[in-house]
């Protein structure tokens, strides 16, 4: 066969290929420098024509650059005898005057002789595939970043930049799988898609975050528009029968007055995102100098906590809230509380510092310094109350780990402790989730109780609390706060004991913080109360001299 079969006659088999793929198809008569490129080719780079005869010249002329070596090295190796096989990425300019990357795969026929024939190959445009996120089919991170350029370049737009990401998109994953957890991402993508005017468009980005670019814009659309997707995911949501609940964070940047490059209003957006989420989820936050400076404070926090942790734990302190009988308001255990201090920021709330051990992994260390101290506490006070109950709060990446366990179990066997004075508090959502249960079950195994912490809070489905392997429930303190006002907050703490002793599993209220609020709850037939009525977390010793001396 000679080059006119392959490149000057139609040839079927050809353009068979060429349709069925969005690849560029070339042949090439490598003898004399003659190249068959497919239209689309021709479409997106100018070219004179599909067939172009001193292709070198041509082509080379759109490559970029910085990688004419590199493209040039690789035809030298074939012209060489050095290889058979082309592969070279590079930068080429197409018909708009942009830079897309192209990956050049061919394979070179020789003669009997050695000499070269018949050249073909496949060119992938990267620059086109890598626009589209195939989970979501949205554009992807890349496309959001150029676009973003685009508009800067045109300078008489403003645009802002919001970020959106799910509210502990990782509870989804766990409750059912990855797979149920890509599909939660695709509907959502859909679900906010349709919410949208037509100045903005949606990317998808990294995990579970998503980019809106809104165009000649205000920040009052931007609420706007975040309202309706806050209502939209308000509610528990339901996919092929499994359901779940799902709320959506807002981070929000403005050009041109955050900043005026890319990076600044994406890092200004995300670092909003960041604020809305520490600061209790399902809201939206604009960028300005406090979420600045609470950005740099958390990057301080960590590296002094750090510091602390290299330091065997120096500065690191556990309190104790006592727990009591709700009836006869005796002593019945206490909850071990974290505190930590520096001479930057003093004490600093564990509300704000342990979110920072758990993104750090700190939390694996510092949680197992916890358990131990807790353990030998406890052992020291059943001496003085042999029927002392010590409650450790866990964070749900300890347990994570595998052998967290059995690690657990070693502690109170070298303390000698038995484990029924444990009980381990998980925040509702995390037990909510059902690919758990196994790993409840586990702790219980060994004999620790298991409580739910903070319930009434998350993912607030009563039937939780008939499938959750959990010993103890404790109602969040939200619930008692508006206690004397509201009926019902008086009638859901009944509602959850009688659901709950039904069950067999025990009731603790938190936040009682005063005789009126007891009064409206003494005879609710509730198990446990903890709160600063009967008494603050205190230091070992104040608590031991206060209570078991
Ligand atoms: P939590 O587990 O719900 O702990 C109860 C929180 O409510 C404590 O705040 C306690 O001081 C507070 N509290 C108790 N009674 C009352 C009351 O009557 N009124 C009011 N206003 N507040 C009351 P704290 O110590 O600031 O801890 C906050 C959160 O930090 C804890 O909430 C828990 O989620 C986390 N945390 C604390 N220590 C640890 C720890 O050792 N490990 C882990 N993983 N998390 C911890
Ligand atoms: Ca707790
Ligand atoms: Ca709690």
């Amino acid at each position: 066969m000679d080059k006119d079969d392959f490149i000057f006659r139609k040839n079927p088999l050809y353009d068979a290929l060429v349709r069925s793929t969005d690849d560029y198809i070339y042949m090439c008569y490598w003898p004399e420098n003659i190249f068959l490129f497919p239209q689309t080719m021709v479409d997106e780079f100018n070219l004179p024509g599909q067939i172009i005869e001193d292709a070198d010249n041509v082509w080379s002329s759109l490559i970029h650059e910085d990688d004419k070596d590199n493209f040039f090295k690789a035809i030298l190796d074939i012209n060489n005898g050095n290889t058979n096989i082309h592969n070279v990425e590079y930068r080429a300019k197409n018909k708009h005057g942009e830079w897309v990357w192209l990956r050049c795969r061919g394979y070179l026929e020789r003669d009997i002789n050695g000499n070269p024939g018949l050249f073909a190959g496949i060119i992938t445009n990267l620059g086109r595939k890598n626009k589209i996120d195939h989970m979501t089919g949205l554009f992807n991170k890349f496309e959001f970043e150029v676009q973003i350029n685009n508009i800067l370049l045109n300078s008489d737009l403003n645009c802002l930049i919001l970020v959106l990401g799910l509210d502990d998109f990782r509870h989804i994953n766990d409750l059912y799988n990855r797979e149920f957890g890509d599909e939660v991402l695709r509907i959502t993508s859909q679900k906010i898609q349709t919410l949208l005017p037509s100045n903005a468009s949606i990317y998808r980005l990294d995990g579970d975050e998503f980019g809106i670019i809104l165009k000649n814009s205000d920040e009052n659309q931007v609420k706007d528009i975040y309202k309706k997707i806050k209502s939209e995911f308000q509610h528990q949501q339901i996919y092929n029968s499994h359901k779940y609940y799902c709320t959506i964070s807002g981070g929000c940047s403005v050009y041109p007055k955050d900043g005026n490059d890319f990076m600044t209003l994406f890092k200004f957006a995300e670092y909003s995102l960041e604020y809305s989420k520490t600061r209790g989820k399902n809201r939206l936050s604009f960028y300005d100098n406090n979420i600045m400076k609470q950005k740099s404070r958390s990057l301080e926090i960590i590296e002094l906590l750090r510091e602390s942790v290299e330091n065997n734990f120096e500065n690191f302190e556990l309190y104790y809230q006592s727990q009591v009988d709700a009836e006869t308001r005796q002593l019945k255990g206490s909850e071990a509380l974290l505190r930590w201090k520096c001479k930057e920021y003093g004490s600093v709330s564990p509300v704000e510092f342990i979110p920072l051990l758990e993104q750090t992994g700190l939390i694996i260390p510092v949680g197992k310094w916890i358990f131990e101290q807790a353990v030998k506490t406890c052992k020291e006070w059943l001496d003085k109350y042999p029927y002392f109950m010590m409650n450790v709060n866990l964070s749900y990446i300890q347990l994570a780990e595998d052998d967290f366990i059995s690690y657990m179990k070693d502690v109170l066997k070298e303390n000698d402790l038995a484990p029924s004075h444990i009980v381990v508090e998980l925040t509702e959502s995390y037990i909510a989730s059902s690919g758990l249960a196994e790993t409840f079950e586990r702790i219980r195994g060994i004999g620790i109780q298991v409580a739910m912490d903070d319930f009434g809070t998350g993912y607030s489905s009563l039937e939780v609390l008939k499938t959750a392997p959990a010993d103890i429930v404790k109602i969040d303190r939200a619930f008692v706060k508006d206690i004397l006002k509201s009926t019902f907050d008086a009638t859901f703490i009944k509602f959850i004991v009688a659901l709950c002793h039904d069950v067999s599993v025990k009731i603790c209220l938190e936040g009682v913080e005063t005789e009126e609020e007891y009064n409206m709850v003494k005879d609710m037939k509730l198990d446990l109360i903890q709160g600063y009525l009967f008494g603050k977390p205190l230091p070992k010793s104040v608590f031991l001299e206060k209570y078991l001396n």
